[in-house]
């Protein structure tokens, strides 16, 4: 039996048990996934768990809000990724190590790239991405897409957070703006990394009303309840491309998976499993 399971709070809503569960029976693997939902003020709970994976009792954990960052600190190693990006969403044991490891950033690239299909970007090498909001999931954007040449633009309603975001990359010249203070511009690729458009707030979208979409951007919203945001219905009848964030959703499980079991689960039935 393979034991794995989620760590956050609150833990209600997840799409996670049902992801995973498909995965082990699709790979004729018997397990669970369950959900710890431990309390944010709660780090005996945390120690507890991880107890569990070094004993080889959990063989491995995902992590969401609030403890991608609280996990750090119990962590014998992290990942390049999980490192640069400042978040763990992903744990396991390798070598008797507790490794954390993020698998944010891999999902959304790997389901970006279904979007790009064969469409040739930017001008020369300079492809440009507008990214939205400066929190975890921002990270993890700005992270996967500095890694594969984007030149960026970060936006949020704080100045700050989004300076804060760009200086965690110093080695990549980004510019920064707040949400209201954006201009007029053209880019390639515009990311939502902020919940607005989220249930039950979707008739919003987070892009400000003088920025209007260029015919060739692509649009991905990390948004995936509901399926189709406002951001994306208002892209698609443009006839642009766009995607919601259901994509990396399967994409950042089926890589954790096959972190903790090596077995690589097919995405259809992942799909299936949250979109029947
Ligand atoms: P987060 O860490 O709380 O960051 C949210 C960001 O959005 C912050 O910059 C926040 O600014 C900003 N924001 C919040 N409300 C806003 C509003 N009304 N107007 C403008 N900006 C606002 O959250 P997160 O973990 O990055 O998650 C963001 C969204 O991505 C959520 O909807 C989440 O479900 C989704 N997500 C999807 C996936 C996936 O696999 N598809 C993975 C991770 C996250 P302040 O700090 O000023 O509030």
């Amino acid at each position: 039996m393979i034991q794995l399971g989620l760590i956050g709070y609150p833990l209600g809503h997840s799409l996670s048990p049902k992801i995973h569960v498909a995965a082990l029976k699709a790979c004729g693997l018997e397990g669970n996934y369950s959900l710890f939902p431990v309390h944010p003020d709660d780090r005996q709970g945390l120690k507890d768990l991880f107890a569990r994976v070094r004993s080889g009792g959990i063989a491995g954990l995902n992590v969401t809000i609030p403890h991608k960052q609280n996990v750090i600190e119990f962590m014998d190693e992290l990942t390049p990724a999980a490192k640069a990006i400042g978040a763990v969403n992903t744990i396991c044991l390798r070598e008797n190590r507790l490794v954390g490891d993020n698998t944010d950033a891999p999902g959304f690239l790997s389901d970006l790239k279904q979007l790009i299909g064969n469409r040739e970007l930017g001008i020369g090498n300079s492809k440009s991405s507008l990214v939205l909001g400066a929190g975890g999931s921002a990270r993890a954007v700005v992270y996967a897409l500095v890694n594969n040449g984007w030149n960026l633009t970060i936006a949020a309603r704080r100045l700050e957070q989004a300076g804060q975001l760009a200086n965690s990359f110093p080695a990549c010249n980004m510019k920064t703006a707040t949400l209201a203070g954006l201009r007029p511009s053209t880019f390639d690729l515009l990311v939502n990394a902020t919940p607005v458009g989220m249930t039950p707030d979707t008739g919003h979208s987070p892009l400000p009303e003088n920025i209007s979409l260029s015919p060739n951007t692509m649009v991905y919203d990390l948004v995936y309840n509901p399926r189709e945001t406002k951001l994306v219905k208002d892209a698609r009848s443009q006839g642009l491309s766009a995607a919601g964030g259901l994509g990396m959703l399967v994409e950042q499980a089926a890589l954790s998976f096959e972190i903790w079991t090596g077995r690589n689960p097919p995405r259809d039935i992942l799909f299936q499993s949250v979109d029947p």
